[in-house]
């Protein structure tokens, strides 16, 4: 990933860089927000890792500049200051979160890692419970984990959350996903429906997939 690091103390901003290189990403120094600003214009970021206390145009000024400009780049501050209010400042002039310093490099990952989960999750993917299901990778992915449905799956999935709190039965899935009349000597469906319930659930705290024992299933998406 291309990683925007806006951060006066030097020391700080190498020590980023460098365990940010070693996981593999690419990420790039702006020791104040003006410069930050003209990178900005010139390349796309996938993140900003942004310094609130800043010389002359501060973190957050900067922030609501480029919210204002239109520019929807996750931003995470960093902040030396723990006041209750500031934190929510820093929310509302558009951080999509922040980290207190002093940090260690584990929570920066954890935060860019749930920050981008998030940013993903309004961009091409919708969320049930705790899953995010992507819609162009085809994937469930949690906490924990991110899975690739086969395209059967996939179909089955997006057939479920259309049809969600209805129970639909097997002839009708059949029908409408299979594209087939219903064979009572294959047990096709039920495998396939046991495969994706496995997927969604296996590191969810919820359930999806509802047998309705002689009606057929009701998928709940909440
Ligand atoms: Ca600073």
């Amino acid at each position: 990933m291309e990683i925007l690091i806006v951060e006066d103390e030097i020391k700080i901003a190498n020590t980023l860089k460098k365990s940010l290189i070693k996981e593999g990403h690419f990420p790039t120094i702006a020791i104040n927000a003006e410069v930050a600003l003209e990178l900005i214009n010139e390349a796309q970021f996938d993140i900003i890792l942004l310094d609130w206390r800043l010389p002359k145009l501060s973190g957050m000024e900067f922030c609501k500049q480029l919210r204002r400009n239109g520019n929807k780049t996750p931003i995470i501050l960093l902040t030396a200051l723990t006041d209750v209010s500031n934190k929510i400042e820093a929310l509302e002039a558009g951080a999509d979160d922040y980290i207190t310093k002093p940090f260690s490099f584990e929570e920066v990952k954890a935060r860019i890692n749930a920050v981008l989960r998030r940013y993903r999750a309004n961009q091409n993917a919708i969320q049930i419970g705790d899953m995010i299901i992507n819609l162009v990778d085809r994937t469930v992915e949690s906490e924990k984990d991110i899975i690739k449905l086969s395209d059967r799956e996939f179909e089955l999935l997006k057939y479920f959350l259309y049809n969600k709190g209805s129970i639909i039965n097997k002839e009708k899935i059949c029908k409408d996903v299979w594209g087939i009349e219903f064979n009572p000597f294959t047990n096709v469906i039920e495998v396939t429906i046991k495969n994706l319930r496995k997927k969604l659930e296996q590191n969810s705290k919820h359930i999806f997939i509802k047998t309705i024992y002689g009606e057929g299933y009701l998928f709940i998406a909440e």
